[in-house]
């Protein structure tokens, strides 16, 4: 075993500070303590009575903690280091890129002027925010062959609700009422849940023995009745869709758009375009590929770009370089036919900030390497651990892969579940397990191009020695414990999703 390991992989690395349960704020409140200090009161104090709405005032004071400026970053930082984190070792959970994002992008988001800007401040003294916008726009549409983009949607979802507006808007401007959306059943959860969400019936299309979409069946399911086919390329089991121009023209030949759900670009950037493909709107997470910390609740941002054809249906304003008095400036222009807004003011602005950062810092070969490294670090993992698990659809994968511990489950009832866990205990972030759903005991994992092969080979290492105990009787009863390492062990699934207890229930002790 390599015994220097630049991240992750080190046992040490598993968070195992303060395993004895922390106390909420409420419970570190003490009456009259404050985190901050007004400087000497230049506007005087008056009676909230006298200047809110009667209706607005509330009853009681609310009970808000009080705690010292010690106290509180005391607090915040025990919880961070009880947390696996990005910025502590590999997190391979496939699907959503929790790649390491380099803190430049921070250091460039968070530069003052940049980063203070009020979302009032009229468009003639934000040129540098709008140029910022229109450039990032540019380059989105360059990486994904589109023609326009919008820059509003605060994640992936919304962009694909963002989408399937803009093509709800495009078939009623031809005057056709159309109420099917196809979906591979691979897919993302997301993608139904929009499409439902969009007022479409979502109808599913099933994967081939390859994992690839089943291009006969989705012929028997194409009529006037489509408005279109969301698809994710590399598909959510990591595998390139061959037929991917065969499916477009099939689904255009109805009249259908094509939706690239491009939350993950991490396979693709520099080596094909979904325009290039064939889509004719692409949504993309810039908090999953470029520099954006995902997870954790947010914010992201979740461009969509579309074709020509459908510019006029974005949602607005959008900047654009205008000529005024022979002077060229950005102004907020609104597409002629938008479908609105879809975020408050422009979208989550510093994620927008980060992600031309680095999409600059990078540069065309830089972004290549990135989609490249990715795709080979997924390929060399999936060769190692393809002794010891079933890599159901073994073809060359893209940036993830889906392995399965089918086999562990049934020949000592270990299940993709144990190893997850026990992966923590091993001080890996666990891969994403039961999904996509077509493979049974699913271990998605995706080691994203900023690991070092030092790294890898320790994860791989870490994998074949789970499934080796798994084969053993006490390895068996020690892989159903884990994890023993980390702050929290097992957690009731079934209960902490169907009785969240999401509130502080005991009043704070003052
Ligand atoms: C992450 C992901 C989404 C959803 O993106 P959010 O930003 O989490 O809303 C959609 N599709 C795919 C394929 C994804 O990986």
């Amino acid at each position: 075993m390599q015994d220097k390991v630049y991240a992750g992989g080190d046992a040490s690395s598993v968070p195992l500070m303060g395993k004895s349960a922390e106390p909420t704020i409420f419970e570190l409140s003490a009456k009259g303590r404050t985190a901050f200090s007004l400087r000497t009161q230049e506007v005087p104090v008056r009676d909230p009575k006298e200047t809110v709405p009667e209706s607005l005032l509330r009853e009681k004071v609310v009970e808000l903690p009080e705690v010292s400026e010690r106290d509180l970053v005391g607090h915040f930082t025990r919880l961070s280091s009880r947390q696996y984190a990005v910025d502590l070792g590999a997190y391979p959970l496939g699907s959503c890129t929790m790649k390491y994002n380099p803190k430049f992008a921070d250091q460039v988001a968070t530069t003052s002027g940049l980063y203070d800007i009020h979302p009032l401040t009229p468009d003639s003294h934000a040129q540098g925010w709008l140029e910022l916008m229109a450039t990032l726009e540019r380059y989105v549409c360059e990486i994904t062959g589109m023609a326009e983009a919008t820059l509003q949607p605060a994640a992936g979802a919304a962009g694909e609700l963002t989408g399937l507006l803009i093509m709800g808007a495009y078939h009623r401007s031809y005057g056709r009422k159309r109420t099917k959306v196809i979906i591979p059943d691979s897919a993302h959860g997301t993608n139904p849940a929009s499409v439902t969400l969009a007022g479409y019936e979502a109808v599913t299309v099933p994967s081939n023995d390859r994992g690839l979409v089943d291009l006969e069946h989705l012929r028997k399911l194409l009529d006037d009745d489509v408005a279109g086919m969301m698809l994710t390329n590399p598909n959510t089991l990591g595998l390139f869709e061959e037929e991917i121009h065969q499916i477009a023209e099939a689904v255009h030949s109805v009249g259908g758009l094509m939706y690239y759900d491009g939350a993950n670009l991490n396979a693709i950037i520099g080596i094909t375009r979904p325009g290039d493909m064939g889509f004719d709107i692409v949504h993309s997470n810039l908090h999953k590929t470029f520099a954006t910390p995902h997870g954790g609740g947010g914010p992201g941002a979740g461009p969509v770009a579309v074709t020509a054809e459908l510019a006029p249906f974005l949602p607005g304003p959008k900047p654009a370089l205008v000529m005024e008095d022979g002077i060229e400036r950005y102004r907020w222009v609104t597409p002629q036919a938008s479908i609105g807004k879809v975020h408050g003011f422009f979208g989550n602005a510093v994620v927008l900030a980060r992600a031309l950062s680095y999409m600059l810092y990078n540069g065309f070969d830089g972004l290549k390497a990135v989609s490249q490294y990715a795709v080979l670090n997924a390929n060399w993992l999936r060769k190692m651990v393809s002794q010891r698990y079933d890599i159901p659809y073994s073809q060359t994968c893209m940036h993830e892969f889906v392995a399965s511990a089918q086999r562990l489950r049934k020949e000592g009832g270990v299940k993709a579940l144990d190893i997850a866990k026990a992966l923590l205990d091993n001080g890996f972030h666990a891969p994403t397990v039961y999904f996509p759903l077509v493979v049974d005991e699913a271990l998605m994992m995706e080691p994203t191009e900023t690991e070092s092969l030092q790294t890898l080979i320790v994860l791989a290492e870490r994998l074949n020695a789970l499934a080796e105990l798994a084969t053993t009787k006490e390895g068996q009863s020690q892989l159903h414990e884990a994890p023993v390492n980390t702050p929290t062990r097992r957690v009731d699934e079934a209960l902490a999703a169907r009785k969240p207890r999401l509130t502080f229930d005991q009043p704070a002790n003052h």
